[in-house]
Formats: C-alpha cells, structure tokens, sequence
C-alpha cells in the first residue's frame, strides 16, 4: 500500500493543475489500499492569504478527494501543519551542522546580492560561492553564541545523486556551466535548510515530514525535479531510505502559462459555481498527464481508483476546455437517466439559481419578466425541462440562457399607443394559434413514436401552416417579441420538447 501526500502552501486556492496532482496522489492510495495525507507547506508566512486553508479544505472535500490524516482530521503523525513543526526541522538542522554535513553561513543578503552580480558578469552562475563553508567550526560556534545572524546551509556533493524517476525514468546530472566546472565548483547551490529566523525552508520541512509522515510515493509536478537530487542528498545526510519519486507534467493554459494559484481565474471554485460537477472537473484533469485502456473517457472517481496505474506520461499539457463540456454533458445525461440523487441535487441546483442569480433573462432586457411559478412548481418545471435537455446540459448560465422561457411569465407591457397594443394583440393571437396548432401536431404522434426527429418535424409542419395562414399580420409582429410568442406555445402544449434550436427554428419560421 502507497502513502501519498498532497502539500500546498497556502498562498492561495486550489486550481486546475494542483487538482490533478492531489487526485494522482488520491488514486495511487485509494488504488493501492494505502492512506493519502493532507500537509500544510504553511513555512513562507509572507505569502500566506488568510482564507486559504479553509478554502483548500473545503474545496478538495467538494472534488470528493477526503483524506485520511491531515491537519484538521489528525492521524499518528501530526501535526500536519509545517508552522506546528518548527522544533522538529531546528534539531535536524542541528543534526546536520554536528555530522558536518551543513554549515552555518553568515553572509548578509547584501553580500550575497554583490556576489551575485559579479559571478554573473563574469559568465559564472550566480550560485554562493561557500564562502562560509571555510569557517572553523569553532569559530562558527562562537560566533553564533555571540548572536551573529546566519542561515544553515546543506553541503552538497559535487556529483548530485542520480534518481530513478517514474515517470522520466534515470534522471541524471543536468548540464553544467563550462566555467564554474573548470573551477572545480559543485553543479547545485548549497541550498539553505534553516532560515535566520529559525524557520526552515521548503526543502528541509519537506524532506524531514515525507520521512516522519512514512510516505513511500512523492508524485508532484515536474517544476520540483530540479530539486529531487538536493532532497536525495539530504536523504543520504540523514541516512534515510528516500521515496519514490513521480513527476508529472504541469497543466498549461492555451497561452502555455502553467495554472498558477497566482492567476485566480482558474480557482476549481469557480468551476463548482458554474455548475460544473466535481465528477467532471476530476475526470477532466485524469485525462491529462496520465493514459488509460478503457474504450470511453469518461471514467467516474470510483472507475479512475479501480484502473489506476502509474502510466503517466512525459511533459506539460495544455488543457483544451471543451473537453469538459464533453464529460459535462455526459454526466448530466447519466444523472437525469438514473434519476438518483445526483440529479435531485441537481434540479435543486438550477432551481435555486433562476430564483437566486438569474434575474431577467440576458435575451430580454426590456421586458419585466417574473418568475411566478413556486418554488415546488419551478422545481418540477426544472426537472423535466432537464430530463429531456440533460445530454445537453453544461453550465448553469447556458441552461438559463437556453431555456428561461420555460420558467418566466411574460406580463402585459404598457402600451404607448394604440397601435402598439394592436400589435401585441395579433402577436398574442398568432402565439396562441401556434401553440394551439403545435399541440394539435403533437397529438397526432403516439407517445411512443416520439423522438426528437418526429417532433420536430410536427413543430416545423404546423408552424409553417400558422405562417402562411398569417402572412399579412406577422409582418406586424415586432421583432422582440419572438421568444414570448415561442414560449408561449410552449408552455401550452406543456411538454418541455423544444431546445433552443427547435425554438427558434419554429420563431424563425413563424415570423
Ligand atoms: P505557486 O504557483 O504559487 O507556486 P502552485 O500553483 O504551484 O503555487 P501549490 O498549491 O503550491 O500550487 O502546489 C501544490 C502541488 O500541485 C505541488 O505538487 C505542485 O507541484 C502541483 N502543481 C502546481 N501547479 C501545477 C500545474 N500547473 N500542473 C500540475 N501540477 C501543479
Ligand atoms: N509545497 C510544495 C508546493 O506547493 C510541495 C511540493 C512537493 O510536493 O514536494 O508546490
């Protein structure tokens, strides 16, 4: 069994591509019989937003990714939040320094800003250049009691341990610059462990809780392979046998820009606001980074668990949106045609958001529209508006802006002069005439032979005959009534069966 971790900092939300990487780390325990663990990586307090935990809590328990152990749910080797760990990460610094296999550096950022610059302008990478690493260790001892500032630095070999990838395979040395190798310099920085203010860094709280938490997978993105042979060195220093190591691809935008919890367009809660389910938001990021042998894509949290394997694949990925839309749909229909409580959550859903968000309809701007139905009658309007129309079905507001005639009434405009009731007066008579004729059509079909193509074909049959048999007065129709007038057969012949397609087929053959 694999214990995995997910470990975001809380420096903002969850998004797209940290979604994917916690459901791999999810479906190689769940898969595996193992324990997937939540970490709060919460050591850069500058960049923590004060919402973030709670908002990552509550959106991964949204995408259905619950945890076993975790900051707010314990487990035997809590705490799982960094900032409660200080003491541990300082005695393994400690450690470190006694080995010899860290030392203290005393360099100002001032200092190390000018070194810096003159390695670059003289074609050297701007790596530290170990100064401090000459220091006695006495001498550093003495100078620490006396309260001088320093950092805790890992010394790393020159030659950086090669790694075993599970996805890239052998990870070997990266290129070297050509001067600093002349000059015997190691291919990594010493990088620094423990801050000057006692605080770790990344590297060391990292290492230190993926050993103590036992965790025997580390599937992260790709961003962090640099990083790998400094974190097997510090294995090494300590003595500890490492993980496994996954690195996965980052999912990129259509510019190619990696899903950042910079850019907060791309939040998954967002997602769930539009309607999108979490069932569709997570088989659409398993589809990226990671093949599979089933015949369809669309596979649910429980079909993902069950034929999950390690078959991940090389590089970044740029997710295509419509993609979604496709697995949207496709869950939608399998709700509305299961009928379970899926579908009950999500008639609830659209019901609440016409009455709640929607307003006047986006089409209709001038018109005062009311929703008199109640909140029982929408509820059943929505519900076999949405049993026919699911396979279709993709955000909250494309239901809306599709089907709103089916829920709003249309009441008498003031009139600005005769002529204008006049008007309304033929179009109500037309609509009514439609919607008498269309009702008629209908009848002539068994229930049993209605299919999309038949009533359409009794839709466009009857509309054409209203049409010809208006000619003259449809010319006085305006315009900006068509929709009303297309509900309004609608709603007479009560059978939720026109999309909007056939609805403004019919209006554009009526009018
Ligand atoms: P930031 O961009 O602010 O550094 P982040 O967007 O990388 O943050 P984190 O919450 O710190 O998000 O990342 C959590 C995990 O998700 C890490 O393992 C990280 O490697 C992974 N991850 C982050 N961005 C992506 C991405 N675009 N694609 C795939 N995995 C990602
Ligand atoms: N806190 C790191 C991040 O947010 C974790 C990286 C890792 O998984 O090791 O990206």
């Amino acid at each position: 069994p694999a214990r995995t971790r997910f470990a975001p900092s809380p420096t903002g939300y969850l998004h797209l591509g940290s979604l994917r990487t916690a459901l791999f780390n999810y479906l190689l325990a769940k898969a595996t019989g193992g324990q997937f663990i939540l970490r709060l990586e919460d050591t850069d307090k500058k960049r923590t937003i004060a919402d973030a935990e709670g908002r990552l809590y509550s959106d991964l328990r949204w995408a259905g990714l619950q945890w076993d152990e975790g900051p707010d749910v314990g487990g035997p080797h809590g705490p799982y939040k960094q900032s409660e760990r200080t003491a541990l990460y300082q005695e393994h610094a400690e450690k470190l320094l006694q080995s010899g296999d860290a030392y203290r550096c005393f360099c100002s950022s001032e200092k190390l800003n000018e070194l810096a610059r003159r390695r670059t302008s003289l074609g050297l990478p701007s790596d530290y250049d170990r100064t401090c690493d000459g220091i006695p260790r006495a001498q550093s001892d003495e100078r620490a009691s006396a309260g001088d500032s320093f950092v805790i630095r890992l010394r790393v070999p020159s030659e950086p341990p090669e790694y075993l990838d599970l996805v890239y395979g052998l990870v070997g040395k990266p290129k070297h610059n050509k001067k600093a190798q002349n000059l015997g310099e190691a291919l990594y920085e010493d990088p620094v462990l423990l801050k000057s203010d006692g605080l770790p860094t990344y590297h060391l709280a990292n290492v230190v809780d993926d050993h103590h938490m036992d965790i025997t997978h580390v599937v992260r993105a790709a961003e962090w392979m640099s990083s790998t042979p400094k974190h097997l060195t510090l294995y090494n220093a300590f003595g500890w046998k490492a993980p496994h190591f996954a690195h996965v691809g980052l999912l990129q935008d259509s510019g190619r820009q990696k899903f950042s919890k910079r850019k907060g367009d791309l939040e998954i809660r967002r997602f769930g606001d539009q309607g999108i389910f979490p069932e569709t938001l997570l088989n659409y990021v398993a589809l990226y980074g990671w093949s599979h042998d089933h015949k369809s894509d669309v596979l649910s949290l429980s079909d993902l668990i069950a034929s999950f394997d390690m078959k991940f694949t090389k590089g970044n990925t740029i997710v295509e949106p419509h993609k979604m839309m496709y697995l949207q749909k496709k869950y939608a229909a399998r709700y509305a045609d299961e009928g379970g409580s899926q579908f009950e959550a999500l008639v609830d859903r659209v019901s609440e958001a016409i009455q709640q968000e929607f307003g006047t309809p986006s089409w209709f701007p001038e018109a005062e529209y009311r929703n008199s139905l109640s909140g029982h009658e929408l509820r059943m309007r929505v519900a076999k508006v949405l049993k026919h129309t699911a396979k279709n079905f993709t955000t909250l507001r494309d239901f809306f802006n599709d089907y709103s005639y089916f829920f709003y009434d249309v009441p008498l405009p003031e009139f600005k002069d005769d002529s204008e009731e006049q008007r309304y007066a033929v179009c109500r008579k037309i609509g009514a005439e439609l919607s008498g004729s269309v009702e008629s059509a209908l009848e002539t079909i068994r229930p049993e032979d209605w299919s999309e193509g038949s009533l359409k074909e009794a839709i466009s049959a009857s509309a054409e005959e209203v049409v010809a048999k208006n000619d003259h007065s449809r010319k006085q129709v305006p315009p900006d009534r068509e929709i009303p007038v297309v509900k309004d057969a609608v709603q007479h012949v009560d059978v939720p069966i026109l999309n909007t397609q056939e609805a403004s087929k019919a209006t554009q053959l009526y009018l």
